[in-house]
């Protein structure tokens, strides 16, 4: 059964933005695209796109929106990312490019395009266990990987290797890959799941 709402947006300044509609509509959200922050204020929750989390950066501030997506941030508003997403979520950033910047809130160190040039796209399947069976097949762009955790911070999904590619506190979690694109739902459902509890 579909229910209304609850209303949730995509930061829509630039990414793979239609593809979260997507998946957030499939599930029954009432879907906005956010460019400006009275959009933002009518949402109870935001989804990071992936795309290239240094122009999102730019873009953000040019549109006035930094700031207010730092105060949702902090006001406890529910932000899910997605690759370049979780860049944006990161307290710290490694391998940034001159004067980029994140939105922050999430107490983690990222290091950004971590795969290096020859792997820089790959597929996999991860056992999420807060996700349970089956496991999450897992579309990797460009992606950057978690290298510290704070306090507080659940690594929700680790590489064979032990390399930590998904994470949740609280209403902020974010993956270092794209469940928008390879059909899985489970993050967004469970994103949705905080939303509404919020
Ligand atoms: N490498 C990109 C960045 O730095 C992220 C890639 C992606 O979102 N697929 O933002």
């Amino acid at each position: 059964m579909v229910t209304a709402g609850p209303p949730v947006g995509v930061l829509s300044l630039q990414g793979d933005v239609r593809e979260h509609v997507r998946v957030l509509a499939d599930l029954g959200a009432e879907v906005t695209l956010v460019r400006r922050p009275e959009e933002l204020a009518r949402v109870r929750g935001l989804v990071l796109p992936g795309g290239e989390s240094s122009v999102i950066d730019k873009l953000s501030r040019g549109f006035g929106m930094r700031e207010p997506i730092r105060a949702a941030i902090a006001g406890g508003v529910p932000v899910f990312g997605t690759c370049a997403g979780l860049i944006l979520l990161a307290d710290r950033i490694l391998d940034g490019i001159v004067g980029q910047q994140t939105f922050g809130g999430l107490d983690i160190t990222v290091r950004r395009n971590a795969f290096g040039s020859q792997v820089d796209s790959f597929e996999t399947e991860l056992d999420v266990p807060a996700l349970g069976s089956p496991p999450v097949p897992a579309t990797f762009i460009r992606a950057p990987l978690v290298e510290e955790l704070g306090e507080g911070v659940t690594a929700l999904a680790r590489l064979s290797d032990g390399r930590v590619v998904a994470v949740e506190d609280g209403p902020l979690l974010g993956t270092s890959f794209h469940p928008e694109v390879s059909g899985e739902r489970r993050f967004h459902q469970r994103f949705l799941d905080v939303v509404r509890a919020s």
